[in-house]
């Protein structure tokens, strides 16, 4: 799932190679995926980009007069920048993994695509970001609250600390394998409780979110948008990296069920050595 420094260098590729061109149609391939209606698609022809950027894991690509594609890509989304379209026929509704397709006035343009057979990319064309549901409830920024905000925010929801940094409402941008790389590299346990801990284990955990999210958007931001997906793996210490040694420690990296899905981690790094017990298996053992 793209998470911040992913979405961060898709605006930033856009900001480059779409601002100051003019859309010349937007397709929608994928009825569903159009959130809005009104105003419709075919108000963004004639327009030109003018910017492209993020609210937590949203892309915001800017049209003149006001006018936002406020798109959030889900799980199996991503944003493919094509230099030329294969063919000036209009996508056909229901075929393949594009969803929407918007056309510039040079040849070139992008795809919003989804891969899958679930669909939950969802893109809004809106006069005001805040109008996107999941826009106006989303906390700081991961990557620009400082000390103070983001220690108030993870104190204010009790939980586990990896379930309260994947919460958007808390804090913007964080998906799973981020809240993974940093819980990772602030030695922290995953199933460490927000509330308890301490003032210097909040400093360290500020200071890890920061470095992992920046260095990953660093990475990302020279790439192209095809190369982006392995960039974000090839920078993964523990996530996704079950049963392969820590690069830290030389420990081997742990897998445990989260949620509706899994949790990897460092044993020796973040938990003393001891493994984290599945609840979900135990509950059924028992
Ligand atoms: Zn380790």
């Amino acid at each position: 799932m793209p998470e911040l420094p992913e979405v961060e260098a898709l605006a930033g590729y856009l900001r480059e190679r779409a601002v100051g061109r003019r859309v010349e149609r937007v397709e929608v391939a994928a009825i569903s995926a159009l959130k809005t209606y009104d105003p419709p698609p075919s108000a963004v022809a004639g327009r030109a980009v003018v910017g492209a950027g993020r609210y937590g894991k949203f892309l915001d690509v800017r049209f003149d007069e006001g006018l936002h594609l406020v798109v959030h890509l889900a799980r199996a989304g991503w944003l493919h920048y094509r230099e030329a379209f294969p063919s000036a026929a209009p996508l056909r509704p229901g075929k393949g993994p594009i969803a929407l397709r918007v056309r510039l006035d040079d040849g070139s343009g992008f795809d919003l695509t989804e891969a899958g057979t679930q669909k939950k990319l969802a893109a809004y064309l809106v006069t005001d970001p805040a109008l996107v549901p999941g826009v106006g409830k989303l906390g700081p920024d991961a990557l620009e609250a400082d000390l103070a905000t983001f220690g108030a925010q993870l104190r204010s929801r009790r939980g586990q600390v990896k379930g309260v940094l994947t919460d958007q409402s808390v804090l913007a941008g964080i998906g799973n394998a981020y809240s993974d790389e940093i819980l990772h590299a602030a030695k922290l346990s995953p199933f460490a409780i927000t509330d308890r801990l301490t003032d210097d284990q909040l400093a360290t955990l500020h200071a890890a979110t920061r470095a992992v999210l920046g260095d990953a958007v660093r990475r990302s931001m020279g790439q192209r948008a095809a190369e982006l997906k392995g960039e974000k793996r090839s920078g993964l210490k523990v996530h996704a990296r079950k049963g392969l040694p820590c690069p830290v420690c030389g420990d081997l990296v742990r897998e445990v069920s989260f949620a509706d899905s899994s949790l990897q981690y460092c044993p020796t790094c973040q938990t003393g050595g001891k493994p984290l017990a599945d609840r979900r298996l135990s509950r059924l053992v028992r």
